[in-house]
């Protein structure tokens, strides 16, 4: 089954596909980051105008990119949720027409479970069902028992800012360009670990759940009483320092709790190197298994949503008659598939 993917949740117009027995055969991408770094955010008019820009061509790139014809296509799936419902309707409206076009049917993919999918993309590495997934992206931190394709239990989460948004915030505060993750991660790799430590936290207390937002102001604290720009990069070390030791000590509570013996970690954040490293490390000493996307497919990518759309597609699942579109869709809402044994 050859599946066409259409990623248009956010502030990324990504387009992939991904056949059943042959894997992920392409993808392209564009970024919006250069459209509304002047803003300092997200502007959704703007993001919806310009995925109704770029999907055709990328469309086209990716079709000539691999020598894939529209009549070869079986199914196109799209994200219908969650994100901003404009940029949502794009993709939906695009996807959903296309498919009518070619008679093949449409799939709706929840955005998270296509993050949440994304390290079992090669077959080679795939882990088995059950295992734990931590999904650490710009809008959600949490942690997840996966049972199976559309069996999330969710075991934790942030109760205010996201990983991603901690990073992008403080990035902020130091004086970085918007989207800060991967400035503060860069900044970070020249600072010291031993001038500065924040604190962890909600790891004290037993529990799965996460608070970021406090670390902001750590940092801001840090900054007032620290002004020269040669300790920027020695704060943004602590502060990843501690976002990521605190990941880790929840990964490690989770597995313990489960009993659980494979860990999943997916979305924007995952592609810090920090974070694997140190996971990569515990998961040698602890003796779990521990996978990744490819760092290219962390943060949004249509590659993610071919594929969890193929696999919906397979498990005999369409998109209502409905838009189809979400702006708010819990991740413990999905069913579980209706056909198993399709992964
Ligand atoms: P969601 O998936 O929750 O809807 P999103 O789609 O905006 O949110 P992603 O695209 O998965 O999120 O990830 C983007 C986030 O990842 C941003 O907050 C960005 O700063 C962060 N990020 C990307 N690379 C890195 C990195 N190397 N280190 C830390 N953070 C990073
Ligand atoms: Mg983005
Ligand atoms: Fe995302």
């Amino acid at each position: 089954m050859l599946v066409l993917g259409l990623e248009t949740s956010c502030d990324e117009t990504g387009l992939g596909l991904y056949h059943s027995d042959r894997g992920l055969l392409g993808h392209t991408l564009h970024s919006q980051v250069g459209l509304h770094a002047p803003h300092g955010g997200v502007v959704p008019e703007l993001a919806s105008r310009d995925h109704l820009r770029r999907t055709v061509p990328l469309l086209r790139e990716l079709l000539d990119q691999t020598g894939t014809g529209l009549s070869q296509l079986d199914g196109i799936a799209y994200t219908a949720g969650p994100g901003l419902i404009g940029a949502l309707l794009v993709g939906s409206s695009i996807g959903r027409s296309l498919a009518f076009a070619l008679g093949i049917p449409a799939v709706g993919v929840h955005h998270m479970e296509a993050h949440l999918l994304s390290p079992l993309l090669d077959p080679a590495s795939r882990p088995h069902f059950p295992f734990l997934a931590l999904l650490v992206s710009g809008g959600h931190t949490l942690l997840v028992q996966v049972d199976g394709l559309g069996q999330y239990t969710i075991l934790g989460e942030s109760v205010d800012d996201a990983a991603g948004e901690a990073f992008d915030k403080t990035a902020k505060l130091l004086g970085l360009p918007y989207p800060g993750g991967p400035a503060l991660a860069a900044l970070a790799q020249d600072g010291r670990s031993d001038r500065f430590t924040l604190p962890r936290p909600m790891t004290a207390k037993p529990g799965l759940d996460f608070s970021f937002s406090g670390l902001k102001t750590q940092v801001r604290l840090l900054i007032e009483a620290h002004p020269q720009p040669q300790h920027r990069a020695d704060i943004a070390r602590a502060f990843e320092d501690a976002v990521v030791d605190t990941l880790l000590i929840k990964c490690r509570r989770a597995l313990a709790q489960t009993g659980l013996g494979a860990l999943v970690v997916a979305g924007g954040v995952s592609a810090n190197r920090h974070l694997r490293t140190a996971l990569d490390s515990a998961a040698a000493s602890d003796g779990f298994a521990v996978h990744y996307p490819p760092p290219e497919l962390c943060t949004d990518n249509g590659a993610m949503v071919a594929f969890a759309g193929c696999l919906r597609l397979q498990a005999g699942e369409r998109a209502p008659s409905d838009c189809g579109a979400r702006a708010r869709w819990p991740l413990a809402e999905l069913t579980a598939a209706s056909r198993t044994g399709v992964l």
